[in-house]
């Protein structure tokens, strides 16, 4: 099957266009576009990222080492940071930056949109808009209020700010209650956005 036997809109048609051009052209082939979307939509996602946070949860030293240096945690798990593939990262840094009582942190990139799709997938259109890129800098509090984020007035927000170099992953605080729990479940509890630092994590494992 083409990709364009059902196109609908016109962008969809323009899309389906330039890749019947390119497929002729034998510039790529329909198969290989599969495999992109197939990349995007199923393999990345924030799985990934929350096996690493589930592990630091269960795991003092690892936890130290991740806060550490991530970028060498993750090199040690296969990615070797160079992009194009689940298993690289298209960036050369990663920071684990770690919730506690006192602090909490948010990611943002307020050039464009950078973001660690390798441990999160695709970023969400949010997380790409202007309002979220301006204003999670300007007033992160009422941002994170907006997101169900309710956080004592004490409590120190940090803002980071993401670029081509570096990325960043919010280690969250772990929910009280799940001492008992398997690194799987815990790692159920991790959603995306607590990885980005507009969420807390789940305080249960979903059914
Ligand atoms: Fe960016």
């Amino acid at each position: 099957m083409t990709h364009d036997d059902h196109p609908t809109s016109a962008m969809t048609r323009r899309v389906a266009a330039l890749e019947r051009t390119l497929v002729e052209r034998g510039t790529i082939t329909n198969e290989a576009v599969d495999d992109v979307l197939d990349l995007f939509t199923r393999k990345l996602g924030a799985h990934h990222g929350a096996r690493y946070i589930a592990r630091a949860w269960s795991d003092e030293e690892f936890r130290e080492r991740l806060l550490e240096d991530a970028t060498a945690v993750v090199r040690e798990y296969g990615y070797d940071l160079r992009g194009a593939t689940h298993r690289e990262l298209p960036f050369l840094r990663l920071e684990v930056v770690e919730n506690t009582a006192q602090v909490h942190n948010l990611v943002v990139c307020t050039l464009c949109s950078c973001y660690p799709i390798a441990m999160l997938g695709p970023p969400p259109r949010w997380y790409k808009s202007v309002q979220y890129r301006a204003r999670a800098v300007r007033e992160p509090r009422a941002v994170l209020a907006e997101f169900g984020v309710q956080l004592d007035p004490g409590v120190e927000i940090r803002v980071w700010d993401s670029n081509a170099d570096c990325r960043y992953l919010v280690l969250p605080r772990r929910p009280q209650g799940t001492d008992g729990l398997t690194e799987s479940e815990l790692a159920s509890l991790v959603t995306r956005n607590s990885l980005i630092g507009t969420a807390q994590p789940l305080e249960e494992v979903p059914a």
